[in-house]
C-alpha cells in the first residue's frame, strides 16, 4: 500500500530541481510506491517530486491502466521533433486541463530499473507524456508552459487554488 500522497500546487516542493540517482538500488521502493499510485489514480504519468522526493525517476503508463508501465532514471532529452499543442492535466494541479505547446516526438537517454543505459524514440502520447514528467524534474508544471490567453483563462482557478492552500 502506498504510503504517499500526490502535492498539489502550490506546494513549493513541486518547484524543486530534482537530483541524480547514483544508485538505482535505492529508488525502488519509490518506483513501486510511483507505479502503485499512478495506477491508482488511472493517471498516465508520475514523477517523484509530485510525492515531495527529489530524486530524477518517473513513471509512465501511457495505457492509463497498468498494461505499459515504464520507469525512467535519471531521463536526458536528447532531441524533440514535431512540435504541437497539446491537452494536457496533471495530478499535482487538479481541475484544469489546457493545451500545452510540446513536442510530440522525443530521444530520451535513461536508466532502466536495472540500471542498465537505454536510449530510446517515442512519439505521439508517450513523448508528451514523457516531457511533461521530466518538466516536474526541473520543478516546471505544464500551466508554467501555457500561451498567454490560456494563462489569462485560468487566472482565478489557479489564484483559489492558491487561496486554497493558504488556509490549510
Ligand atoms: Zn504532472
Amino acid at each position: 500500500m502506498a504510503r504517499r500522497s500526490v502535492l498539489e500546487y502550490p506546494d513549493a516542493r513541486l518547484r524543486v530541481r530534482a537530483v541524480a540517482v547514483e544508485d538505482v538500488a535505492t529508488v525502488q521502493p519509490l518506483i513501486d510506491d510511483l507505479i502503485e499510485l499512478m495506477t491508482a489514480s488511472k493517471a498516465i504519468g508520475l514523477a517523484a517530486p509530485q510525492v515531495g522526493e527529489a530524486v530524477r525517476v518517473v513513471v509512465t503508463d501511457v495505457s492509463g491502466a497498468g498494461a505499459a508501465v515504464e520507469a525512467f532514471i535519471n531521463p536526458e532529452v536528447l532531441s524533440t521533433k514535431y512540435p504541437g499543442m497539446v491537452e494536457e492535466s496533471c495530478l499535482s494541479v487538479p481541475g484544469i486541463v489546457a493545451s500545452v505547446p510540446r513536442a510530440t516526438w522525443v530521444q530520451v537517454r535513461h536508466l532502466d530499473r536495472s540500471g542498465e543505459l537505454r536510449v530510446r524514440e517515442f512519439e505521439g502520447l508517450p513523448a508528451v507524456c514523457l516531457l511533461h514528467e521530466l518538466d516536474h524534474l526541473d520543478g516546471t508544471l505544464f500551466i508554467d508552459r501555457l500561451p498567454w490567453f490560456t494563462r489569462l483563462r485560468l487566472w482565478r482557478p489557479l489564484r483559489e487554488a492558491r487561496r486554497r492552500a493558504d488556509r490549510v
